[in-house]
């Protein structure tokens, strides 16, 4: 049960590289890399590398890195450059959940995009 989740799981054949992803920042226990189908230019995905389908369900020790991993990321693309941004986590399909592995989305918003995302 286990394994054929982890085959099924699109976010774990990324952490497992059976899928390619643009990585952004790697560490043990966080992976971030850019979306496929970005809401504007640069938008951002930092996913815990155990499986896990809501916040709620995700071991302390991989969340404990996804808030520092997010940090970092902002500053160094957005922050740094005066780019604003959002950081937006959806838990379960009534709450915009499509990819049911547990991701922060950060989104950088700038003058010229609109107001969606
Ligand atoms: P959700 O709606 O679950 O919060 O967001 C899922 C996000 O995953 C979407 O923004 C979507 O574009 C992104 N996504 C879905 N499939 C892939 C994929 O194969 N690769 C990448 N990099 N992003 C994906
Ligand atoms: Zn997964």
């Amino acid at each position: 049960h286990l394994m054929s989740l982890l085959d099924s799981c699109l976010f774990c054949k990324i952490i497992k590289g059976s899928i390619p992803c643009h990585k952004v920042l790697e560490t043990a226990k966080v992976l971030a890399f850019l979306d496929i189908n970005p809401l504007t230019e640069g938008h951002i995905l930092v996913i815990p590398k155990a499986h896990g389908e809501r916040l709620h369900m995700v071991p302390e020790e991989y969340l404990g890195e996804m808030l520092p991993a997010a940090g970092r990321i902002a500053r160094k693309l957005f922050g740094e450059r005066g780019i604003d941004y959002n950081l937006l986590q959806n838990n379960g399909k009534l709450a915009h959940q499509e990819v049911d592995h547990v991701h922060f989305h950060i989104i950088p918003k700038r003058s010229s995009d609109d107001g969606l995302g």
